[in-house]
């Protein structure tokens, strides 16, 4: 039986991570979350790790309370979620983290030895070439969770090296504000972009797959996953949601995985790899899709894309600089502290001001992450 552990329990990617477990009956070795310590409270009675963490001291008191009667050991602080990462009995972690939070906790699980599953795609993002060489260092393999990077994986499985990848062609839904030009997007409200049409998410995701940030972010996750060059990555908008990404070969052959959109599926994967088994997804009916549509993304109207390539082409600390800007940008936005167009406009400014440097300490990254989150908000008068 294999065991897990899941950094995010609570969260959109952590739920279904459970859904998952509970499914393939895994054992649960630890669960770490924020704040919400009701619904811990009631996945460790239904999973009983030997170990939880939350963020927050005070609700990780409450939850002690709230579980004494059972053997599970509460811990609370980063440090507390680091401990469970680091310590724990599981075969394979998630990280369902959202944002750059993730990232000592990525660090943590990989220093262990141990085989991540990463939704957290900020921490790979922004942590780059110290979160790739803990890997390798360690011997510990890094799954892709998010729903592109495993279509990729998926389509790459078989091939003898990566020489004969051509290109890597991401697929993005275009999310709510597909098709509105600029002059549109000036008045749209935080309900209107917290309204995705193909996946039920977090908050942060769904803003970021709104401003288009989230393809920016995975772009640059598939230079990472795949060392791949920034320019060999396409992207194109593909509104239904069915086929995940693509590999194009070098002789112009492309591969796709298609699915319907539902995480559980690269979830399992990322937990079964290589194996794969039956799962609670329904069947993909093609014929009742119908119609398949891609278009070329409007780069121009949605500015965030090119801002991420043009981070990851430049390298060092640009990536978590831009990626830390659009943290505090986001929670601006979903806070209707600044407009929708605020956030590329605040990203651009603030990265402009950025001190480059190639080879960098998670201590840079953290005070890059200070850093440009003062720049958003002094820019923003916020
Ligand atoms: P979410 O907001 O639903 O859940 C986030 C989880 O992290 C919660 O358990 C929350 O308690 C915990 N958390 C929040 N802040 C924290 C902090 N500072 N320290 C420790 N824990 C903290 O988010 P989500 O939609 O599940 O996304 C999680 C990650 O997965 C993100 O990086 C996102 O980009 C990625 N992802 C999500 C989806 C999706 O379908 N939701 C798809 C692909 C990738
Ligand atoms: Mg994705």
């Amino acid at each position: 039986m294999k065991t897990i552990g899941i950094l995010g329990s609570t969260g959109s990617i952590g739920t279904q991570s459970l859904d998952v477990a509970k499914k393939r009956g895994y054992r649960v070795s630890f669960l770490t979350a924020g704040s919400n310590a009701a619904l811990m409270e009631q996945q460790i009675r239904e999973f009983h790790p030997e170990k939880a963490a939350l963020l927050n001291e005070a609700k990780a008191r409450e939850l002690k309370m709230r579980v004494s009667d059972t053997s599970t050991r509460i811990l609370s602080g980063e440090e507390g979620i680091c401990e469970c990462a680091a310590n724990s009995g599981a075969d394979i972690v998630i990280n369902a983290i959202v944002g750059l939070a993730g990232l000592r906790p990525t660090l943590a699980v990989l220093n262990a030895g141990k085989n991540l599953a990463l939704a957290n795609k900020e921490s790979l993002v922004a942590g780059g070439e110290l979160v790739l060489s803990e890997a390798e260092k360690h011997h510990a393999k890094i799954l892709p969770v998010d729903s592109e990077h495993s279509a990729i994986f998926q389509c790459l499985q078989g091939k003898p090296s990566n020489a004969a990848v051509k290109k890597i062609i991401l697929t993005a839904s275009g999310g709510p504000f597909f098709g509105k030009t600029e002059k549109d997007l000036e008045k749209v409200t935080v309900k209107q972009a917290l309204n995705h049409p193909n996946w039920s998410m977090g908050a942060k995701i769904t803003i970021d797959s709104a401003t288009m940030f989230n393809k920016g972010l995975e772009l640059i996750e598939a230079v990472r996953l795949f060392h791949v060059r920034p320019s060999q990555v396409d992207i194109v908008v593909h509104r239904e949601s069915i086929v995940h990404s693509l590999v194009m070969y070098d002789d112009n052959s492309v591969i796709a995985q298609l699915g319907l959109p539902d995480m559980r599926i690269p979830i399992q994967y990322a937990l079964t790899y290589p194996e794969r088994y039956e799962s609670p997804v329904e069947e993909l009916d093609l014929a009742k899709c119908g119609t398949l549509t891609f278009f070329a993304p409007d780069e121009k109207t949605f500015r965030c894309i090119d801002l991420c390539r043009q981070a990851v082409e430049k390298g060092g600390l640009y990536p978590a600089a831009v990626n830390s800007a659009n943290e505090e940008a986001n929670a601006m936005f979903r806070a209707g502290q600044i407009r929708f167009l605020e956030i590329p406009r605040l990203i651009e400014a603030a990265s402009a001001a950025v001190h480059n440097q190639e080879h960098f300490t998670i201590d840079d990254v953290f005070s890059i992450d200070r850093q440009m989150r003062e720049t958003v908000r002094a820019l923003a008068k916020v």
